[in-house]
């Protein structure tokens, strides 16, 4: 069966059974072109509450986003066609090294990233998003009356935040980063740099700082969208240092324009693991329990506080 046929008996499925398919970013093309709503992990989370008018929602992502819609969500069945699709960088934080964090800097606000599991966020104080994380630590510093906070999983996110905002973010672990947007280096952008010179340069905060530090812009996965769909006529040609998917979705949306992936091979594999073949096995089996994503109500509970904080700060 072609992919095409496929994605029509997915959508006839779909639209049978009412259910809303949500897809991040890096997801295969060929599921971002049956997705009811794209976006990143939090956007989704919050299309799943504001727009999403089904039950059943497949998501489209790794294990924490789906998490996060079923916190947001706690009256919707949140379904992962691969439930084996995880974060490798939100396994660098547990529940138990937020308290040793805690037990050793008494006093700090904790600061989290959405890509971190429910347990994790449920022990925090707010979480952010790579497009927010400024402004929620100089905001929970200032409530909190401190220069610091303790920030994690991300270190590179923690460095750039701490680089932008002045306040130091202590990297709950020092070596907690993604294995995608670490690998990218100054040798890859200078290479392709001087292939294409005039071309812009946008990374992702996940990079490390001297990558960081040579870029044109530094962003989200939707502000980088957004940065080339407010280009001017004249920018023609951009360098993306973030997952391929992206590049992909905007080679589709901006066709006047070229993008070049800052190195090979700059693959979210956790984030592949979702075919078409498992999105309709899912919607033709939606109370397989296997694929839902259900936190329990003592964690949700919890951990919905720190994402509606970051709600309000934002
Ligand atoms: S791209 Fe990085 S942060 Fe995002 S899901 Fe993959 S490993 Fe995690």
């Amino acid at each position: 069966m072609t992919f095409k046929q496929l994605q029509e008996e997915i959508l006839e499925l779909k639209r049978q059974n009412e259910v809303t398919i949500l897809a991040h970013y890096y997801q295969p093309i060929e599921i971002q072109e049956i997705a009811d709503y794209l976006g990143d992990s939090l956007g989704l989370s919050q299309t799943a509450k504001e727009k999403a008018n089904t039950d059943y929602i497949i998501f489209a992502g790794v294990d924490f986003m789906a998490e996060t819609a079923s916190i947001i969500n706690q009256n919707k069945h949140i379904m992962i066609p691969n439930y084996e699709s995880y974060c490798p960088m939100a396994s660098f934080l547990t529940p138990e090294k937020v308290k040793e964090f805690k037990d050793r800097y008494p006093g700090l606000p904790v600061v989290v990233y959405v890509n971190s599991t429910a347990a994790v966020k449920a022990e925090s104080d707010v979480c952010c998003t790579s497009s927010n994380a400024v402004k929620i630590v100089e905001k929970i510093s200032k409530e909190f009356n401190v220069q610091s906070v303790l920030f994690g999983p991300d270190a590179n996110l923690a460095d750039y935040t701490e680089q932008m905002s002045g306040i130091q973010c202590h990297k709950m672990p020092e070596e907690g980063h993604c294995y995608v947007h670490s690998q990218i280096k100054t040798e890859h952008l200078i290479d392709i740099q001087s292939q294409y010179p005039n071309a812009k340069i946008l990374v992702h905060p996940e990079c490390i700082r001297e990558v960081r530090e040579i870029a044109d812009f530094v962003g989200s996965t939707s502000q980088m969208y957004n940065r080339v769909k407010n280009s001017t006529q004249d920018e023609k040609e951009f360098i993306i240092g973030t997952e391929e998917g992206l590049v992909e979705r905007m080679a589709q949306d901006f066709k006047d324009k070229h993008f070049y992936l800052a190195k090979d091979k700059l693959i979210c594999y956790n984030m592949k693991k979702h075919n078409l073949e498992l999105i309709k096995y899912v919607l033709e089996n939606l109370d397989d329990k296997a694929f839902e994503v259900r936190v329990p109500s003592e964690i949700a509970n919890r951990a919905i506080k720190p994402i509606e904080k970051m709600l309000v700060f934002s």
